[in-house]
């Protein structure tokens, strides 16, 4: 049975549960998934903002300590709030090939503090040895398909943040807050597939 399914009795195949049906199954030595930290509800966007998300497995997870809320603009040094930036010239794969730069409005070049926050998202997952992430579209940090185009307009064009485009280099899945069900399905499959291999 998917673990996605709500039911009224407790799963015994759920690799989660829920305190209200289920007793707790182990969930010890399963991996852990990266989110967006703004998806989990932290106010770390530039304007102070956040973009929590009301789904039910994913806070079960969440409240079992299986995500790691990671913000890599914040931990690349820079505030809350601050100036919006944008990828100009290309996208993350660009800036990290040193081929494109993140400016803010004001013309503020903030590339170091982003490549510097992906690394550490990187590292994150390295250590925790996460396979699958859940990062914000849109953002120049985080967006998994989708950027604004540095024009300040709010124009978007395709190719992927800073982050997003390291994490995926290192095979990391990325999917973005509207594919939420989807990436846990992965989760699953690959939490499952790891520990079949280590039995
Ligand atoms: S860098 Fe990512 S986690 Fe941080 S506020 Fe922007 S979208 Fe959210």
């Amino acid at each position: 049975m998917s673990p996605f399914r709500r039911s009224m009795t407790c799963q015994s195949n759920s690799p989660i549960y829920h305190p209200d049906l289920c007793e707790p199954t182990d969930i010890q030595g399963m991996p852990k998934l990266l989110l967006s930290a703004c998806l989990a509800g932290n106010p770390v966007r530039y304007d102070g903002g956040s973009k929590p998300q009301s789904h039910h497995d994913l806070e079960l997870l969440l409240s079992n300590n299986q995500v790691v809320a990671f913000c890599p603009e914040t931990a690349g040094g820079l505030g809350v709030p601050r100036e919006a930036a944008e990828i100009l010239g290309g996208d993350g794969e660009q800036v990290l090939d040193g081929l494109a730069r993140i400016v803010t409005k004001s013309g503020e070049d903030v590339t170091d503090a982003f490549v510097t926050g992906a690394r550490q998202a990187l590292e994150v997952c390295q250590k925790e040895q996460i396979q699958v992430a859940i990062l914000t579209e849109k953002s120049p940090s985080c967006g998994g398909n989708l950027i604004y185009d540095g024009s300040f307009t709010r124009s978007l064009r395709s190719g992927a943040g800073t982050t997003a485009a390291l994490l995926k280099r290192h095979g990391i899945r990325v999917f973005n807050e509207h594919q939420i069900d989807e990436a846990l399905r992965q989760y699953y499959a690959l939490s499952e597939k790891g520990n079949e291999q280590s039995k």
